[in-house]
């Protein structure tokens, strides 16, 4: 996994985003750091082989310095890429250059639309995501399938957080499982007293994810301290 440092976000209005604590308006220094992050990399890379390679930099891939982007290749080609975009970005065209691009054997593309209800993601989380952008989204995904890209197309459902209840997030995980190749369930942590608190999670809820999604981030992970920060404050 690559955690690089990106600009900050083009929307950048989410009511819950931590990411704006790490990125920098300062483009020297987001070239110098993600040049450093992936020196590093590619010195694992004979050791680690890895098959499968995460470019992450909390926003959407294509706002990374065209520098950055220039430089991935060596660590993607011919392995399965994760990267995480806002779905303006996913378009068939932007499938097609990014695999080429970056030489993957697969894409996937993880798409941030937290809820399915629309009051709640735009009203509520703020994302600026109409219902239409994500049925677009989805029908890229099919045109995509159809045409032989290696595309698999995931979604972010947020769960654990003030105002979006469990049922909410069990209607928004079986909807985009219809739609997408599958969901990857974000456990909620608030980074900073003006976000929205975090609320327990139910074993019914817990049991529910495990089962009926690809993936449960707990955001325990390493990747989850942002410039510093652990996850989790109470007020
Ligand atoms: S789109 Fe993603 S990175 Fe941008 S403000 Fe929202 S949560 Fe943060």
């Amino acid at each position: 996994m690559l955690v690089l440092q990106g600009f900050p976000c083009s929307w950048g209005r989410c009511t819950f985003c931590p990411f704006g604590l790490e990125q920098s308006v300062n483009i020297s220094e987001v070239i110098e750091k993600n040049r450093g992050v992936i020196r590093e990399a590619l010195k694992l890379l004979d050791s680690c082989r890895p098959t499968r390679v995460s470019v992450f930099n909390g926003s959407s891939f294509y706002e990374l310095p065209v520098d950055t982007l220039a430089a991935l290749r060596p660590l993607t080609e011919g392995r399965v890429v994760d990267i995480e975009v806002r779905p303006e970005y996913v378009t068939l065209d932007t499938l097609k250059w990014t695999i080429e691009v970056l030489g993957a054997k697969m894409l996937v593309v993880r798409v941030g639309f937290e809820v399915w209800d629309e009051k709640l993601r735009n009203e509520y989380l703020r994302k600026g995501i109409p219902q239409s952008e994500v049925q677009r989204v989805a029908q890229v995904a099919r045109e995509a399938k159809l045409r032989g890209l290696p595309v698999k197309m995931l979604v972010y459902v947020l769960f654990g957080i003030e105002g979006v209840p469990e049922e909410e997030v069990i209607r928004s995980v079986r909807e985009y499982n219809k739609l997408f190749d599958g969901v990857i369930a974000v456990r909620y942590h608030r980074y900073h007293p003006r976000h929205p608190r975090e609320t327990r999670v139910s074993k019914k809820l817990a049991e529910f994810l495990e089962t009926n999604t690809v993936l449960v981030d707990w955001g325990e992970e390493p990747e989850w301290e942002i410039a510093g920060k652990k996850p989790g404050i109470s007020d």
